[in-house]
């Protein structure tokens, strides 16, 4: 045979995504597959359902998986909820406001950005104000940039458009599991997640959820589709030309509700996947996971400060999932990460667009997250920059991580 046997290396994964799975959510996709309308199939699907509404922290009632990665779940939320001619107004500080961007022009919405440097965020009164100059139907917002290591507050931001009447939409696929994310009270309409981040789960599917608000807008829409409104005929046959079937929330709403409709095929295994990774979560408990989180991100942020390296964007809205470090002069920080993957089986990440090879960004996140690997990560990378003949404080980092542990 020409193709050998498939034996991926065992690898240590401290990136932003994808990170190591859970390997017990990988023992769950290997068990045997159910047919898509069998009574126990339908009962993990609405167990996976109330799993998500307490990952989100929501009352809401709609909380499913859209399968596909992170960016479906974006895609399914914003194209279902965008008309064209919509104005929605996204602040960008990163890389994937650039995404949320791109996906609302594709569905026709006039979209309105203001931008703030990389490495920041906004301060919410900066938004609120400009909220209030746009006016726009539909607010959307990224809460962890993983392309800077950042985090956007939004409580303000979400009670200034619900007094308003404005949808509020939030990418949280960075943060869900792994950072505090409470859809009700900060008053968010719609909000995506992602797998391959703090849940540790493999990418494949994205759990969101939205709210009664979100639900009307929607059931309006497809009312006005079916020709049961009234609404001038130009407008609806628009509507219809970029409408998508596969990511269609109304028609998801009909499979995943008491309809039980047949849409498409759910990913049996990946649902597996994610009712495992979610149980897992609950049952660690989600104040418990978030200090977790903090904990081995603090450590490995002193490890890489005792080292006398220098970390990337501005401290007081660190995104404690990320941890970004500017490339010393000199240093080619390629080299450095070709060399910690194959001598030391670690896989940190480089950035994009403006900080493409600038910085470095290591993720503790989900399964990843844990001390072994701060550990590891610390002294590899200290061993691989002595190597690449960096000016660094010696025998510091690994000791720095442990005073925190
Ligand atoms: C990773 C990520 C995405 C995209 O996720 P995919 O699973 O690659 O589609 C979107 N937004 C944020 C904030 C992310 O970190």
């Amino acid at each position: 045979m020409k193709y050998r046997d498939l034996n991926p290396s065992t690898r240590t994964i401290m990136t932003p995504g994808p990170v190591e799975a859970e390997p017990r959510v990988l023992r769950a996709m290997a068990t045997p597959i159910l047919g898509q309308f069998d009574p126990e199939f339908t009962y993990i699907m609405n167990e996976t359902m109330e799993m998500i509404r307490d990952l989100f922290q929501t009352q809401n009632h709609w909380a499913f998986p859209i399968d596909g990665t992170s960016r479906a779940g974006l895609e399914a939320v914003l194209g279902s909820m965008i008309e064209p001619g919509d104005s929605v107004f996204i602040p960008i500080y990163g890389r994937f406001g650039h995404l949320l961007t791109e996906i609302a022009v594709r569905y026709g919405a006039e979209v309105y950005n203001i931008e703030t440097d990389w490495g920041t965020v906004f301060d919410p009164q900066d938004v609120i104000r400009e909220i209030d100059r746009v006016r726009p139907k539909i607010v959307a917002m990224v809460h962890g940039e993983t392309s800077t290591g950042c985090m956007q507050p939004l409580k303000a931001i979400g009670r200034a458009c619900r007094e308003r009447d404005i949808l509020f939409v939030v990418d949280a696929v960075a943060t869900v599991g792994g950072v505090e994310v409470k859809a009700d009270e900060w008053m968010i309409d719609a909000v995506i997640g992602g797998t391959q981040k703090c849940l540790s789960v493999p990418s494949g599917m994205a759990p969101i959820t939205f709210n009664s608000r979100v639900e009307k807008l929607l059931l309006q829409r497809k009312k006005i589709e079916q020709g049961l409104v009234e609404h001038g005929a130009k407008r609806v046959e628009q509507t219809r030309m970029i409408r998508s079937n596969y990511f269609d929330l109304s028609q998801l709403m009909d499979y995943w509700g008491p309809a039980q409709l047949n849409h498409h095929t759910e990913a049996t295994s990946m649902l597996y996947a994610l009712r495992e990774g979610l149980r897992i979560v609950l049952e660690e408990g989600l104040s418990q996971r978030f200090e977790r989180h903090q904990l081995n991100a603090t450590a490995l942020v002193k490890g890489i400060q005792a080292m006398g390296l220098t970390l990337y964007g501005n401290p007081a809205c660190k995104l404690p999932v990320v941890t970004c470090i500017s490339v010393p002069e000199g240093i080619d920080g390629e080299s450095v990460r070709s060399m910690l993957l194959n001598d030391f089986d670690i896989e940190i990440a480089s950035s994009f667009g403006p900080l493409k090879g600038k910085i470095w960004r290591i993720g503790t996140m989900g399964y990843s997250c844990r001390k072994k690997n701060v550990l590891h990560v610390l002294g590899a990378l200290e061993a691989v920059l002595l190597r690449h003949g960096a000016e660094i404080e010696v025998g510091k980092a690994v000791q720095a991580a442990l005073d925190v542990y």
